[in-house]
């Protein structure tokens, strides 16, 4: 079987090799091969083929629709050219069941719905549906319908007919009013591939229940990461617990609404307890970030969001300000939690989501006391300058969430801007011996020119100091998107530095377009502004500048293909935050690796930058520029090897674009 619907390139004919030999060997493979170089197609291939020939299945993760979406259609595009075997080549997209249920996708308050609110919800109205009673309410209409064989056979056949991506199949059970999950649950078990989000795999309840509608054992399955780079940070944050002052304040209303009973044989109610544990995390807010000691006083002034606390300090305030013991707060957490099932069923008699937070807070600390400390840090974090400050179990290590890759038959890992891999392996917990490769980009290096200016930085410290610098970076942006009526892009390291740029130098003296990535847009809203920028580039406009962020949803998901972007500057390196946080990670990566700064603060920066210089270039005709405005971008030489210094930048941009 060859199944590849184009004429490989030589690169692509290496991978698909190695993935091949990987599947026959049942081993695992991590390789990073640039953006444009055509990863998902050939992943997709060969597991396909081995998935066919040796009845295996395809659990293909990714972390956004758009990349689900991708891989839908390139499936379209193999079964085009593979007429003979086209039944065969069947795949399914599967989102969260906010976006797939659809009572919840048409209902604000569902559509917020945790994963396992939604699954009470739906149990529920699935039995009212199931009852034979007819007098009383029939439950979910889409599930009344998907009980009807006839339709759901219908949309079957229109779904192995169609190939949809998940939006596409939603909106056709919407017109159906079927429901679209249960019909994939159904054609989960017929599909070959199944394109998932990270959290299938990841969460042990969610996983449960795709292995349960799969019927398939774990060793039977292939697993594929796309754009691997985002998993440990994806499964430190899935496995990172918080607990924050409005979470509280939500429980004391709830609380107060559902009757407040008595703890501990009546001595304090529900929400004075929670009253107290509030008091605890501003007080630990106050002591270990603001630095007030005894008496108010205040050490020095703030210069951090967070910091460590002692592991066990926020149980022992409990403790002694509460006068218990650690088995009488255990029986708390006991009785938090069953008091939430019964909110839960109570607002789910009344038609509503089946949300409880104080079973939330029962979770929270039923796993905060039980936490193993050498793979976590606890820290207090004052978030939203000082309004709602929360402690917070954070996970240092990913490999505690990775441990069911090892289950897979073979894991194929990939991504654009993966190295060191040696990075990503030890990351994981995977095994020494799995094949690590880095492909090097198979354009040619002439299209793409990456200067550096040595005259700026975003170095805070220099900044602060020097305001010329700033005004200095200011006007090569401005001169750029002056110079060359091209579609240019600005990216800044946070949306911080992008509002201090905009605030204290100003842009006015830019004359084209500008647009701005807004931290808190939609996602149609950032479509929408992105297909805008891109027509500038086109023949009939004028070159536009969208000022975005790295690391953000433009510079790590969003092609530009040609015109679309011709220049990029990076004001800036990238470099995570000093935090407490940070210096957890780093810590942490030295004593288990030795190898702090290099895995945690060189490599994810080096990451971001070539993220953002991948935009330009996504084929073979494709040419662009990327202008790094830092004099401290010769640190990243090992990653970005053609990088080069100007000292006369708008001379050299216009002899590379005039070649
Ligand atoms: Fe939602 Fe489907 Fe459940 Fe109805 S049956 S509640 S549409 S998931």
């Amino acid at each position: 079987m060859d199944l590849f619907p184009y004429k490989p390139r030589k690169n692509q004919t290496a991978v698909m090799q190695t993935i091949k030999n990987t599947l026959e060997s049942g081993g695992d493979f991590v390789f990073e091969s640039g953006t444009g170089s055509g990863k998902t197609i050939c992943t997709l291939t060969s597991t396909l083929e081995y998935a066919l020939e040796n009845h295996k299945k395809i659990i293909y993760s990714t972390r956004t629709n758009a990349q689900q979406r991708q891989v839908i259609l390139e499936l379209r595009e193999i079964r085009n050219k593979n007429k003979g075997v086209k039944e065969k080549i069947f795949g399914i997209g599967i989102q969260g069941r906010a976006n797939m249920c659809i009572l919840a996708r048409n209902d604000l308050e569902f559509a917020k719905g945790t994963s396992e609110e939604l699954s009470k919800y739906c149990s529920n109205e699935k039995k009212k549906a199931k009852s034979t009673n007819k007098d009383k309410d029939k439950g979910c209409i889409y599930y009344r319908n998907f009980l009807n064989k006839e339709k759901v056979e219908t949309v079957k056949e229109w779904v192995k007919k169609e190939l949809p991506t998940a939006e596409e199949f939603i909106d056709y059970c919407e017109k159906k009013e079927i429901c679209s999950y249960e019909i994939n649950r159904l054609l989960m078990r017929e599909s070959p591939i199944v394109v998932v989000p990270y959290v299938y795999v990841f969460d042990l309840m969610i996983r449960n229940m795709l292995f349960d509608c799969l019927s398939v054992p774990e060793d039977d399955m292939v697993l594929v990461v796309d754009e691997a780079h985002n998993l440990p940070n994806y499964i430190r944050d899935l496995f990172s617990a918080q607990l924050s002052m409005y979470m509280l304040n939500s429980c004391i209303l709830e609380a107060e609404k559902y009757g407040d009973p008595g703890m501990v044989d009546g001595r304090f109610s529900v929400s004075e307890f929670c009253k107290i544990l509030n008091e605890i995390v501003r007080d630990l807010r106050d002591t270990y970030i603001y630095g007030i000691l005894e008496g108010g006083i205040r050490r020095e002034p703030v210069k951090k969001n967070d910091a460590f606390i002692p592991s066990h300090e926020f149980e022992t305030e409990i403790l002694s300000r509460l006068k218990i013991t650690s088995r009488t707060l255990h029986d708390i957490v006991g009785d938090l939690m069953a008091y939430g099932e019964k909110i839960q069923e109570y607002r789910q008699k009344d038609g509503k989501l089946p949300r409880s937070y104080l079973h939330k807070l029962g979770l929270f600390l039923d796993f905060w006391i039980s936490l193993e400390m050498d793979q976590y840090a606890k820290l207090v974090v004052d978030a939203s300058g000082g309004k709602n400050p929360r402690i917070e179990a954070f996970c240092l290590d990913p490999s505690v969430g990775a441990a069911i890759i090892r289950d897979f038959h073979s894991s194929i890992h990939m991504s654009g801007t993966l190295e060191p891999l040696e990075e990503y392996r030890d990351s994981l917990g995977l095994s020494e011996n799995i094949e690590l490769i880095g492909y090097p980009s198979p354009f040619p290096r002439e299209n793409r020119k990456i200067l550096f200016i040595g005259d700026v930085t975003t170095k805070y410290d220099e900044i602060s100091k020097d305001e010329k610098i700033l005004t200095r970076m200011k006007d090569y942006v401005t001169n750029i998107c002056n110079t060359f009526p091209k579609n240019t892009m600005v990216f800044f390291p946070s949306f911080n530095v992008m509002s201090m740029f905009r605030n204290q130098v100003g842009l006015d003296k830019i004359n084209r377009d500008i647009y701005f990535e807004e931290q808190e847009m939609s996602q149609t809203a950032l479509m929408e502004l992105v297909t805008d920028f891109k027509e500038q580039g086109n023949e009939n406009g004028d070159g536009a500048a969208l000022f975005s962020v790295m690391g953000g949803r433009i510079s790590e998901g969003m092609d530009f293909p040609a015109e679309q972007l011709e220049i990029a500057v990076i004001v800036g390196i990238p470099y995570p935050k000093p935090t407490a946080k940070q210096r957890g990670l780093q810590r942490y990566y030295d004593l288990k690796f030795g190898k702090g700064w290099e895995y945690t603060v060189e490599a994810p920066t080096a990451r971001k930058l070539l993220q953002s210089i991948g935009r330009l270039i996504r084929d073979e005709k494709d040419r662009g520029v990327a202008v790094i405005l830092d004099r401290r971008t010769p640190r990243f030489k090992k990653y970005i090897k053609d990088m080069q210094e100007s000292k006369n930048l708008i001379q050299d941009i216009q002899s590379f674009i005039g070649n």
